[in-house]
């Protein structure tokens, strides 16, 4: 069992947070102030951090920027009001791995849980589950109900993009970049193409799509 810690002093979103992750199977453990997150940061082990930005004495930027002084290497989520203190988060580098704005969907946010613990086990894990799907990222294969599905070298590569930015937005472009490689000459239209015959071989419903998820204008989401 995967534990995360979550370290929020407003105690309606800690314990929100709390119920819908222990529904997903996790073990969970509330801190609400920075100093006493850090003491239990260093005396238990766990998989995940969710770190609130703004808290009562040591705020998120200095419990991040303490523990990975101090070498430790647990993923760390931080939850961010602002905007501006989102793009703070990453411009900053205090380490932290990802950062989901207020008020985020609870599936958007265990997205981001999964993409991020995924990042922290890639060596000893190297497959990822979602639905019946099962990709083997050690021989670039998907199967799914045990089944092969054969895909194409992009196909495969498209979909590793997806599932290492589980939850966030990429645009068309970003998907360019990742998949076909930066300066390559595609044009939106055969991003859209790739994504069609992607979904058709890991979709239940194509037409529908659950995990491939359009963002209107703005480009695709994987939610899986
Ligand atoms: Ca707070």
């Amino acid at each position: 069992m995967k534990r995360i810690l979550i370290v929020e002093d407003e105690s309606a979103i800690a314990f929100g947070l709390q119920m819908d992750l222990q529904g997903e199977g996790y073990e969970v453990v509330i801190e609400s102030d920075g100093e006493s997150a850090l003491q239990r940061a260093r005396k238990e082990a766990f998989d995940l951090i969710l770190l609130d930005l703004m808290l009562p004495g040591k705020d998120g930027f200095e419990v991040c920027r303490e523990l990975r002084r101090d070498g430790f290497k647990t993923p760390i989520i931080m939850l961010t009001a602002k905007t501006q203190e989102a793009e703070k988060v990453l411009g900053l580098e205090i380490g932290a791995d990802d950062y989901v704005t207020k008020p985020f969907s609870p599936r958007e946010l265990r997205a981001r849980i999964k993409a991020a613990l995924r990042r922290g086990t890639d060596d000893d894990a190297p497959t990822y589950r979602f639905g019946d799907a099962e990709v083997d990222f050690a021989r670039c294969e998907l199967r799914r109900g045990g089944k092969p599905v054969e895909l194409t070298a992009i196909e495969f590569k498209m979909l590793a993009a997806f599932i290492r930015n589980g939850g966030k937005l990429l645009s068309r472009d970003q998907l360019l970049d990742l998949v076909w490689g930066h300066g390559t000459f595609v044009t939106d239209r055969v991003v859209d193409n790739h994504v069609v015959t992607l979904r058709k071989k890991i979709e239940p419903k194509p037409s529908e799509p659950r995990y491939i998820i359009s963002v209107r204008g703005l480009g695709y989401r994987f939610d899986g």
